[in-house]
């Protein structure tokens, strides 16, 4: 069998004595959709951020295809990634989208998506646009690529943002709470874009509250409590039995 998409074992991140993970394991195989649930402040985003280097974790090892993303302790006896260079490199092979959209905001939609792919990969400009524009097509966008961020709906700019974390041609996606920000009615918009791309196969990490799409889309789901992984497994398995008594709580408070 060929090596997962990632592989994360036995990672910690704490801030000074605050221990936020506590040791998380993680398997996602190429198509894997993985809902990571939990209440405020159980550490489900810095795991993400420990996944693409925005925190370096404390402790164990993440892999991206086998490869592992090496890290060393410097002198003040704090982990850090070896170098920029490798950071760069594994920024591109994810690619992460916010709650709050993080569109550059003096740029259109269209320079938004073909920014990165330019500046950084290399990618000759008529070609990073043309596959730009082939995005927007994608997140039903494309008449609106010249228009700024700030012009545009809550449920626009996450459908922006998606299709520019697609034009890095990731191997890995990672979401967190993407659709938080939105108003009720802009939800459907955004995690219909999700949706498809779960199933052409994109191998994707996804914290959320949507519960129904937790449950019906993805193939996979973590629930983490105060840094621990409390229940996983199949959702719907899950859902329609949980073993742990948190995870039964924390359901019937989201519903
Ligand atoms: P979640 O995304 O599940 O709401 P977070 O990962 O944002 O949780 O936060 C988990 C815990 O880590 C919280 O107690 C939060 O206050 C703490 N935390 C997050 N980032 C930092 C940081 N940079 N410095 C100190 N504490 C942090
Ligand atoms: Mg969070």
């Amino acid at each position: 069998m060929s090596k997962p998409a990632l592989e994360v074992t036995g990672l910690h991140k704490h801030y000074g004595s605050l221990e936020v993970l506590k040791g998380i394991d993680l398997t996602a195989n190429k198509g894997d959709v993985i809902s990571i649930i939990g209440s405020s402040g159980s550490g489900k985003s810095t795991f993400l951020r420990c996944i693409n280097l925005l925190e370096t974790p404390s402790a164990g090892e993440v892999r991206l295809h086998g490869e592992l993303i090496e890290m060393r302790t410097n002198r003040a006896g704090e982990r850090e990634p070896v170098s920029m260079r490798q950071v760069e490199r594994i920024r591109s092979r994810l690619a992460m989208v916010f709650q709050s959209f993080n569109l550059w905001s003096h740029m259109t939609i269209l320079q938004n998506i073909v920014e990165v792919p330019v500046q950084v990969l290399g990618v000759p400009k008529k070609e990073a646009i043309a596959r730009g524009e082939a995005l927007l097509q994608r997140v039903g966008l494309y008449e609106r690529r010249d228009y700024y961020p700030g012009h545009l709906s809550g449920g626009q700019q996450q459908r922006a943002a998606i299709a520019r974390a697609l034009a890095v041609e990731p191997e890995v996606m990672l979401f967190d709470e993407p659709t938080s920000a939105l108003d009720p009615e802009l939800v459907g918009e955004v995690l219909g874009v999700m949706r498809a791309l779960a199933e052409e196969g994109r191998t994707m990490l996804v914290v959320t509250h949507e519960m129904s799409f937790a449950r019906d889309v993805s193939n996979k789901l973590m629930f983490l409590h105060q840094g621990v992984v409390e229940e996983q497994g199949n959702p719907k398995e899950v859902f329609a039995n949980p073993s742990s008594e948190r995870f039964r709580q924390f359901i019937s408070s989201v519903y």
